[in-house]
């Protein structure tokens, strides 16, 4: 087998940057202190080797995988406020929508046509939906398609277990038992409490984000997991939330991806109110966070790019950063494009992207 682990001549390098490359060749693990030191490294190219070198211990084949799949939000209606979403409307609000059957079905069987395997459903935190609401649309989606249903964020699964009056891990096996099929990471943002009090004051705690990934690992689902940063965050603090994801995981093995994006300025509160004076974060300090969750998150197998907010040859260069997954050609997303921020991506473009980088595509359905 064709295993490309990198040789780096660790002589020329920092005595963090020899130690951290000697501890991923015998498998030890990166703590924190180092973590937050290796955001200090402008070596950028040196990053990358060892975060290239952790992605060829988890895929020795030379192969990235993407997804073609929709997103569908099923409803903008929410009472969460987060600061920096251009995309939701408050109860009442005349733009409020709720999707029914005929127009989600209509959206999957578009997607089924354009060659899709799966439907991210994720809406905002709607107090008129119930838990019967979900179940009802989940039995008629997977009995009508043949087709994979990764829905609801923690932060929604909550919202449900409150409005419905019934507990967390009741909503997950009851939505489970209706076809629930995996969870998404949304809403995550930076798992630290300064943070989420200051850009989603009403969204779920870190606690509680982490307790519905828990309870759905426990219950046989497999999720994601996310990481918005370039807002408020200090890099402890994204170092931090690498590790909270990394200690779960070690608990429940229940992540399979694990997908680094930046939050984009545009319509938000959040760049208006709090951030007039933060620069957009660059694709270098993208690449360097990519290759640092890739080195510090080490037992979640995948690591996504995002050509959603860094556009396709940003996320083609991350490929050699630690990311092995392009994510998804997206038929169809709103929350990003609500920032104004929008790429067009076609299937031949991913591809070629994937291609001209040394790998092959692989299509995957998960
Ligand atoms: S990000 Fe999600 S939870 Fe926050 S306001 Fe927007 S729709 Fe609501």
């Amino acid at each position: 087998m064709d295993i490309q682990f990198p040789r780096l001549d660790t002589r020329a390098q920092s005595d963090l940057v020899a130690q951290v490359y000697s501890k991923i060749a015998s498998g030890q693990r990166i703590s924190r202190e180092e973590g937050i030191h290796l955001f200090d490294v402008e070596d950028l190219t040196t990053l990358g080797l060892l975060a290239d070198a952790v992605r060829w211990k988890h895929h020795p084949e030379k192969e990235v995988s993407y997804i073609i799949d929709r997103n569908i939000n099923y409803t903008n209606v929410c009472t969460a406020d987060c600061k920096f979403c251009a995309f939701y409307r408050r109860p009442g609000d005349a733009e409020g929508y709720t999707l029914d059957k005929e127009t989600i079905g209509k959206k999957i069987q578009e997607t089924l046509d354009l060659g899709g395997t799966r439907i991210l459903l994720q809406g905002g935190h709607n107090p008129e939906l119930k838990i019967e609401w979900y179940e009802e649309m989940f039995r008629w989606i997977k009995s009508t398609y043949s087709i994979i249903l990764h829905a609801l964020s923690p932060s929604e699964i909550i919202t449900i277990s409150k409005v419905s009056r019934i507990s967390v891990p009741e909503v997950i096996s009851r939505l489970k038992a209706a076809g629930l099929d995996s969870i998404p990471g949304g809403g995550a943002e930076i798992l630290s409490d300064r943070v989420r009090a200051i850009i989603a004051p009403g969204k779920t705690s870190s606690a509680e984000w982490l307790g519905v990934m828990e309870e759905a690992h426990k219950l046989g689902l497999k999720t994601t997991a996310t990481m918005m940063f370039g807002h408020v965050e200090t890099v402890a603090e994204r170092v931090d939330h690498m590790i909270l994801c990394r200690e779960l995981q070690d608990k429940t093995g229940g992540f399979y991806n694990f997908i680094p994006w930046t939050f984009h300025r545009g319509n938000t509160e959040l760049d208006f109110v709090l951030l007039p004076e933060r620069e957009k974060t660059s694709a270098f300090e993208y690449l360097k966070t990519v290759a640092i969750s890739r080195i510090m998150v080490d037992n979640i197998p995948t690591i996504q790019s995002s050509w959603v907010t860094q556009g396709l040859k940003v996320a083609q260069i991350s490929l050699r950063f630690g990311a092995n997954d392009f994510g998804s050609l997206m038929i169809e997303e709103n929350v990003v494009s609500a920032t104004g921020l929008q790429y067009n991506m076609t299937l031949k473009k991913m591809t070629k992207a994937i291609k001209t980088a040394g790998f092959t595509p692989v299509q995957r359905n998960w």
